[in-house]
């Protein structure tokens, strides 16, 4: 299976002619091949999307609006072939891609498509002096929209369709390593009518044809999700041309157990927030934390749950943890859990790759569950970014949050308690971008999305999307009451 670029309205080969491997990894093997795109790839989407830009740009929020519903449409009338893509591509559990990634996909389309016509300016009068100030709300032009392959459509759509929707052009990159379902997204845009040169994809390598679109000098504005390390990169480069950047990046979340809470609930939802997609998943809550009178028993309780998770084929539905996204990212996975071994820490469960009947070749992992006595280990403070989660008990509430800012990061917090003022307190203590009481990735795409300290810039999410892709301009005018 070839895929191409998306240029210009159409379909097109890499300029090179040359083609990166794209592996299934399940199956441990090639199946596809790639673009392997370079600059010119990039300067040319950037000349496809600057002379649509005109037209898009003025066109009614109506007609944008209904184009972006039609391609919500199409992507939920594709749902299996991209549900079925995306497993194949990632690893990702089948089931988890038909209920979650590619129904997220098409909602971020319609979110966007009815978010755009509410999306009005404010406005001051002073008739004292006889002004109206309003603020006009302006695409920005062309930008640069990339992202990563732990969640490949519903991350890549939820980038575009607001750029798209406030009237931008883009050019987009999926990653290399899943890149498969914004090809067919591609195909349905043209199915849809997105007018030629409005949506540009270009696939290839993150240091060719991502920096290219970074430091594109025309490109205004970066979206980026993806790790902190390229984040800092994309950064230092974006900077001198004072791009507006976006920059969603990694986690090291703490999940905050207290006795009071709901045990039952929790001990389900946090079996989710450890392991769901392999534990490959930004807002993963890595870091358990439990309050030490509960300890012991949740211990023997989560680890009882840990043993019935089923590693397998993806594509059966029995299947809790597909494969891990590249043989790379297995080895890094088992060199994390041999350094927290190494490091004091003591393996509950898992720690081994597994080998799943008829997939030798798959790069599969085991739930891996390791105690900690120290928040300092580097299992505690670097994103593994796999199916790992460390466990460590608490003895207060100041202690605890003490601990759960202890890292670098700072992007999501879980908090399980029946105790009101308690999570208020914290909620408010806790330096993280998104705080979750009782719950875990429960997302209304209304709410700003996006991380403090070194897990990123900015928010995503309703108006924080709209207001980013677009720029203000104060208009005031000073009326006559002559
Ligand atoms: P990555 O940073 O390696 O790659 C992300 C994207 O950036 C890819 O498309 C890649 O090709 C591109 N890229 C790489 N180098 C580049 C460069 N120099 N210039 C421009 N683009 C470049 O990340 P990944 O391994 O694909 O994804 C995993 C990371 O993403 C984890 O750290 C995870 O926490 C993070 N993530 C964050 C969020 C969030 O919302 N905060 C969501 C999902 C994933």
């Amino acid at each position: 299976m070839k895929i191409e670029n998306y240029i210009n309205g159409e379909l097109v080969a890499p300029t090179s002619n040359s083609y990166l491997d794209n592996y299934n990894p399940s199956e441990g093997k090639v199946y596809g091949k790639i673009p392997n795109s370079n600059e010119l790839d990039i300067e040319n989407a950037y000349q496809a999307a600057e002379k649509a830009f005109p037209l898009w740009s003025t066109s009614s929020v109506e007609f944008r609006s209904k184009i972006l519903q039609r391609i919500a449409d199409l992507i939920i009338e594709n749902l299996e072939e991209l549900a079925l893509a995306e497993s194949k591509d990632n690893g990702k559990p089948l089931s988890l891609a038909s209920a979650v990634d590619i129904p997220r996909a098409s909602s971020n389309f319609s979110f966007f498509a009815k978010a755009i016509t509410q999306f009005s300016s404010e406005s001051h009068e002073n008739t004292a002096i006889h002004t109206v100030n309003f603020t006009l709300r302006q695409p920005l032009g062309v930008v640069g929209c990339i992202s990563p392959w732990n969640l490949p459509l519903y991350l890549f759509t939820w980038k575009i369709a607001p750029a798209l929707a406030s009237g931008n052009c883009v050019v987009a990159k999926p990653s290399e390593v899943t890149p498969y379902t914004a090809y067919l997204l591609a195909k349905i845009c043209i199915k849809a009518g997105l007018p030629k040169g409005v949506l540009n994809i270009v696939h290839g390598l993150g240091a060719a044809c991502g920096n290219a679109i970074v430091s594109h000098p025309n490109i205004k504005a970066i979206s980026f999700t993806g790790g902190t390390k390229t984040g800092e990169h994309i950064a230092k480069t974006a900077a001198p041309m004072f791009k507006k950047l976006s920059l969603e990046l990694g986690g090291k979340n703490p999940n905050i157990i207290f006795s009071d809470c709901n045990y039952e609930k929790m001990l389900q939802v946090t079996l989710k927030s450890s392991f769901a997609n392999q534990g490959q998943i930004c807002l993963c809550g890595s870091r358990i934390f439990v309050e030490e009178s509960i300890y012991e028993k949740f211990k023997s309780d989560f680890i009882a749950k840990v043993e019935q998770l089923k590693v397998g084929n993806p594509l059966e539905k029995n299947t809790d943890l597909g494969a891990l996204v590249s043989k790379e990212h297995l080895e890094k996975v088992d060199t994390y859990v041999k350094k927290a071994i190494n490091e004091g820490g003591v393996l509950l469960y898992g720690g081994k790759k597994v080998e799943v009947n008829g997939f030798s070749q798959g790069y599969f992992y085991q739930p891996t569950v390791i105690e900690v006595v120290s928040n300092e280990c580097t299992l505690n403070q670097e994103e593994v970014f796999g199916p790992v989660v460390s466990l460590m008990k608490f003895s207060s509430e100041d202690e605890v949050i003490q601990l759960a800012n202890a890292t670098k990061y700072g992007l999501s917090a879980s908090l399980w308690t029946s105790n009101i003022d308690r999570s208020m307190r914290m909620s408010q203590q806790l330096k993280a971008g998104i705080v979750w009481i009782n719950t875990w990735l429960n997302r209304d795409l209304r709410t700003p999305f996006g991380g403090t300290k070194s897990s990123g810039v900015g928010r995503e999410g309703g108006l924080e999307a709209l207001r980013f892709f677009t720029e203000p301009k104060n208009v005031c005018i000073q009326y006559s009451i002559d």
